[in-house]
C-alpha cells in the first residue's frame, strides 16, 4: 500500500521512499509525491532512483512509477523522488481553475458538472446546460477571472464519511456517490465559493491560478455543454 504524500502537501516536490515492489520498468513505493492519473488530473512526471518517470498509475491501494533507463532499484531498497514542479505547478493551476469554474457556473446559473478532464494549463468541463445562455462564453471568463483575483484561500480537510454526507455543498457535488467503504473523506474548500470532495492537487488561494481564457464551447448533447478553456499568467 502506498501512502500518497501529495494529498497532505501539494507541494512537496522531493521525498524518500522505500520500494515495494519491481518489475518490467515499473517500481511501487511505500510513499510517494508522485499524482497518478486519475480524477480528470493527468500524471505527474519527474525523477525516481535516477531514472526518468514518465507515467505513474494507482492500481489497487499501490501507485507504480513507469520509469525509462536502468537500472532499476531493488525490493527494500532506499530511493530518492522529485517531481517535474514545472508540470506539477501549472496541474495545479488549472485542476483550482476547474473548481472555481464549477462554484462560478453554480452560484450563477445553478447548472452542476457532469465531468472534465485537464492536462497542464488547459482542460475542458461538461455542464448540464440545456441551451447555453446568450453571451455564456463572455460571462463566465469574466466571473472566473474575478474570482481567480479575489485571491479566496484554499482549504484541504479530511471529513469523516458521516458528517461530510450531510454537508449541503458536498451533496451539490455528489459526495453520496463515494463509497460507504471510504471512512474519510478529503475535501477542496475555496472558501466562500466552492467545496468538493477531491483527491487532486491545488494551490494555496486563486491568485496563484493566474486567468483563464474560454477557447471554445462545444455542444456534446441535450443537457450537456463543453467549455475548453486555457490557464494564463496573469
Ligand atoms: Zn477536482
Amino acid at each position: 500500500m502506498t501512502e500518497l504524500l501529495y494529498l497532505r502537501d501539494a507541494y512537496l516536490t522531493h521525498f524518500s521512499a522505500r520500494v515495494t515492489g519491481v518489475r518490467e520498468q515499473a517500481i511501487a513505493l511505500d510513499r510517494t509525491a508522485f499524482y497518478p492519473t486519475g480524477g480528470g488530473q493527468a500524471c505527474d512526471t519527474g525523477v525516481l532512483a535516477g531514472l526518468a518517470v514518465t507515467e505513474v498509475r494507482k492500481e489497487g491501494a499501490d501507485v507504480w512509477h513507469t520509469v525509462q533507463g536502468g537500472p532499476l532499484p531493488a525490493e527494500g531498497d532506499e530511493v530518492e523522488g522529485a517531481l517535474d514542479w514545472t508540470r506539477r505547478h501549472q496541474l495545479m493551476r488549472t485542476h483550482t481553475a476547474l473548481h472555481v469554474l464549477c462554484g462560478v457556473i453554480w452560484n450563477e446559473w445553478q447548472v452542476p458538472v457532469t465531468g472534465g478532464n485537464m492536462e497542464p494549463l488547459s482542460a475542458r468541463m461538461d455542464f448540464e446546460f440545456d441551451p447555453l445562455p446568450d453571451g455564456f462564453g463572455q460571462r463566465v471568463e469574466e466571473l472566473v477571472n474575478a474570482a481567480l483575483a479575489a485571491d479566496f484561500p484554499i482549504e484541504v480537510s479530511f471529513l469523516p464519511r458521516d458528517t461530510a454526507v450531510r454537508d449541503a455543498d458536498l451533496i451539490r457535488t455528489k459526495v453520496n456517490m463515494i463509497p460507504e467503504s471510504v471512512p474519510e473523506i478529503r475535501v477542496v474548500d475555496i472558501v466562500g465559493l466552492d467545496k468538493q470532495a477531491d483527491g487532486g492537487t491545488h494551490v494555496r488561494s486563486t491568485g496563484e491560478v493566474g486567468r483563464i481564457r474560454v477557447v471554445k464551447l462545444e455542444n456534446k448533447g441535450k443537457g450537456n455543454k463543453r467549455v475548453r478553456l486555457e490557464v494564463i499568467d496573469a
